[in-house]
This record gives structure tokens, sequence and C-alpha cells, in this order.
């Protein structure tokens, strides 16, 4: 049993830093001391929302500190990235190859949403405490399924890598795993925040060669093009069928469309908005969860395009964690530069503020800068 910090929310709009007790791992599962932790919408939106109490975070990286019994190829003192899709390996879509809605542990569920047990180790005044996707990472320590880390060796700061587990995940995955975007093909961004950056730079990575960013931002426009973006092309708030968007697309895609479009805004409105950009038998990407009822005229699928809604970047946790990092070590993949600013438990308010304010590409909270 250890004594830990953690943000603690009411799922009412509430948050507060506390003392909790965190115990030791049990079979199939460890203890992660948690170094670094991303801010992310969905936690915005679960303390907000989820009308329990739970403890925020499902974006970190640390150290495992400690191992239960029947856990292979997990040690102490292993440097470890949290994913919060977890795979059972053994479920229907498990053995489909579709790790990221496992039917056993992935949120898709519904479990980390209604309430149904999933008590983890962890006591506040003595009762048991959910951690937010059974991972709690705004917290010194969590104890989390063995499936849930991704063992690491690159050198990369806690900080950056906190982030790959969903953010960039999320873009990168849509881009590589979901569209499959081939060299030298054309595609569209819609909205240049911390998931839309990941969508250009994987853009870049599968040898797109026009990538055009779309954002009302001009400053993010502008940093768009440091991730790979080719082009840029500002929208407007009066435009939100994306009438004159549509046009610019068109004028860089050889009057066609673009051949992928990905819509990472989370705004309902722009639900359809991908389709509206991609030519004929192009693909369009839903990236952000809307989950919003929309209006949709069913003319913007003609001729033969496809919508998808791929989830976490249909993340495959061991594979693409270390694509990612072997893209980073690389020098292909900007994950320090995604990281604006950085916070504590205490200034977490500030941290969602900035977020939500679009002041920031991505914020993190240190909980242990020790390396
Ligand atoms: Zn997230
Ligand atoms: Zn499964």
């Amino acid at each position: 049993m250890i004594t830990a910090k953690a943000l603690i929310s009411d799922g009412q709009g509430q948050f507060t830093v506390k003392q909790i007790q965190v115990g030791d791992p049990s079979n199939g599962e460890v203890r992660v001391k948690i170094k670094a932790s991303g801010i992310c919408h969905t936690d915005w939106d679960s303390i907000q929302n989820w009308n329990k109490e739970f403890i925020v975070g499902h974006e970190g990286a640390g150290v495992v500190d400690a191992v239960g019994d029947d856990v292979k190829d997990l040690a102490v003192g292993d440097k470890v990235i949290l994913n919060w899709a977890i795979p059972c390996g053994e479920c229907f879509q498990c053995g489909e190859g579709n790790l990221h809605i496992c039917e056993k542990h992935s949120p898709v569920c519904g479990c980390a949403l209604e309430g149904h047990a999933h008590i983890d180790s962890s006591t506040l005044n003595n009762k048991g405490i959910e951690r937010s996707f059974h991972l709690g990472t705004m917290c010194e320590y969590a104890v989390v399924k063995a499936q849930a880390v991704v063992k690491i060796t690159s050198d990369i700061p806690y900080s950056s890598a906190s982030i790959v587990g969903c953010g960039v995940m999320t873009g990168w995955g849509s881009v590589v795993n979901a569209a499959d975007v081939q060299v030298g093909s054309s595609v569209a961004v819609i909205g240049c925040g911390g998931v839309g950056l990941n969508c250009i730079q994987a853009a870049k990575q599968s040898g797109a060669t026009t990538i055009i960013a779309i954002d009302i931002n001009a400053e993010r426009l502008e940093q768009a093009k440091q991730y790979g973006a080719t082009h840029g092309v500002i929208a407007t708030s009066d435009d939100i069928d994306f009438i004159r968007v549509k046009q610019a697309v068109r004028e860089l895609t050889y009057g066609r469309g673009a051949d992928y479009a990905f819509e990472c805004t989370a705004i309902p409105a722009l639900g359809s908005a991908p389709l509206t950009l991609v030519r004929n038998a192009g693909t369009a990407v839903q990236v952000s969860g809307i989950e919003q009822r929309i209006d949709f005229d069913c003319e913007l699928f003609e001729w033969d395009k496809k919508y998808i809604n791929p989830l976490y970047g249909m993340c495959n946790p061991q594979r693409d964690f270390n694509k990612i990092l072997s893209l980073y070590n690389n020098g292909q993949m900007k994950l320090d530069e995604l990281v604006t600013k950085t916070y504590t438990l205490e200034t977490i308010a500030e941290g969602f503020d900035d977020m939500l304010n679009g002041r920031i590409a991505k914020g993190v909270v240190i909980l242990d800068d020790s390396e």
C-alpha cells in the first residue's frame, strides 16, 4: 500500500487534489509510478458528465514499480506508456485483430462510462475508487492490467511519451491504420489542434504530397506547416457548409477533391465536412468522435465515397507505439514540440483553461520530474 496524490473528480464539474491509497498489483497487473499525464478534452468531458467519483486521466507514461503474479515481459524499472483501450487478447474482436474494440476490456463495452464494478485497488477514505478508463493517470501511482502498458526503450522524455497513448495515436492511427493513406496522395485535415497535427505528420510520413491544413486560426495553419502541411486554408464560422473551403481544396486537387479528408474538430456541425472535401471514391474520416445527431445529405456520399469512424486510430498498442517511437527516434515524428506547456496537479485548472481556449497543442501534467 502506497499513499499517492491524485486528481479526484465528482463527475459533476468539480475536481480536487486528494491523498489516496494505492494497493499492490494482483495477478496480471502492474503498478506504475506515473511521471507525466497528458491533458485531453475527454478528461474535461468526464469531469463534467460522468456523475460519479473517479481518478482523472487516461494518457500517461512512467516506470513499473511493482509487478503482480502471472505477468510476463515486464519488470520493475521498465519505462512504459499506458494505453486506454486495453486488449484481452482472447475475445472475438481481439481475434479479429481489432484490439482497440476488445469486447472485455475496452471502454467501448461501456463499462468505463456506466460505472460497472471495475473498482481498482485504490482507495479514498477506505472506499474503493474508480480510475478513468481503468488508468487514472493524474495520480502518482496507478495499478493497471499488464496489457495496458507498452514497454519502451527510447530516450524520449516522459512528458512527450505521455501523449502518445491518446491524441497522438488517434490522429496518427486514423491516417496509417484506418485510412491507409497512399504515397503521392492528397489529404485534407480539418482542425489543427493536437489530433489534427498528428494526422498531418502521419500523412507526410505516408508519402502524401498534397497536405491541406484547414483551421479558423491562421497561427495554427502556420504551425501545421512545420508538421508537414503543404497548404493552409482558412475557414470561417459563417461557412459551416464549407462552400469556400471546398472550392479552395478543389483548386489544390485537380478540381476533383482530396483523396482523403480527416475531421478533427469535435464540432458536430462539421461531421459531414470530410465528405464535402473528398473526391468521388475518396475516403472521409471522422477522427474526433462526434456522437451527436446531425443532418446528413446522402448526396454527399455519391459516388462511391467512403465514410469511416475509427476508434483510437484502430490502435494495436505494442505495434503502433513502437512504430511511433521509431519515427520519433529517426527525427520523423514531432512529439517534444507538441507539448506546448506543462502543469502540476495543483495548476491543472490552468491547463484545462488553456486547452479549452485553444492556446496549446497539448498540455501535460508532470507528476515526477526526476528522469
Ligand atoms: Zn485522450
Ligand atoms: Zn478482447
